[in-house]
């Protein structure tokens, strides 16, 4: 299987690029924000919970986080791989992934750290708060999701690094372009 963690901060575009590596390599994608927020949309009590840290900009509890990565990810059947994306954010998610595949006889691939400078991200996210209406895409939830990244996220990359996954990608460019580079990044490992 081809088992790929797209990461970055905020407003890097790994949803962006996830939907561009879903159909070139035919993967299964799971987004965790995604799943949070179609929790919330359901009301359901996983979504209640979910909120109340989302609106605050901070992370949900790795405890419920990895429950709910693990689920979804046993319900792909026959899949080629998965595309991992908002998942893991600190190193207690990153190392329950590898225990969790490991456990399958499965492990990341590639972990791609689509980099983008911070200024850009802010304006990036403003831009989607006022087309997409997301709750937490305004300037004061952004800073803190930001500072969020830095302290518990950031540190992956040298996680990552010392697991020899780590491939850097240039995040500011065209889409096409940044998609061209992750996809000569995918083909060295996917050989
Ligand atoms: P995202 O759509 O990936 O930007 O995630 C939106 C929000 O969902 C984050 O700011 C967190 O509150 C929560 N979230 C998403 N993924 C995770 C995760 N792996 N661990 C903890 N919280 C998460």
């Amino acid at each position: 299987m081809l088992n790929i963690v797209i990461f970055g901060a905020p407003g890097s575009g790994k949803g962006t690029q996830s939907a561009r590596i879903v159909e070139k390599y035919g993967l299964n994608h799971i987004s965790t924000g995604d799943v949070l927020r179609a929790e919330i949309k359901n009301g359901t009590e996983l979504g209640q919970t979910a909120k109340g840290y989302i609106d605050q900009g901070q992370l949900i509890p790795d405890s419920l986080m990895i429950d709910i990565l693990a689920s979804v990810f046993d319900s792909f059947k026959d899949s080629k791989g998965v595309i991992f994306d908002g998942f893991p954010r600190t190193i207690a998610q990153a190392e329950a992934l590898k225990a969790m595949l490991s456990d399958r006889e499965q492990g990341v691939s590639i972990m791609l750290d689509l980099d983008v400078p911070e200024d850009e991200l802010m304006t990036r996210l403003i831009k989607r708060g006022q087309e997409s209406g997301r709750a937490d895409d305004n300037e004061e939830t952004i800073k803190k999701r930001l500072v969020v990244y830095h302290t518990q996220t950031a540190p992956l990359i040298d996680w990552y690094k010392t697991d020899g996954k780590y491939c850097h990608i240039n995040g500011l460019g065209t889409m096409d372009g940044i998609f061209a580079e992750i996809a000569e990044a995918i083909d060295k490992v996917n050989g």
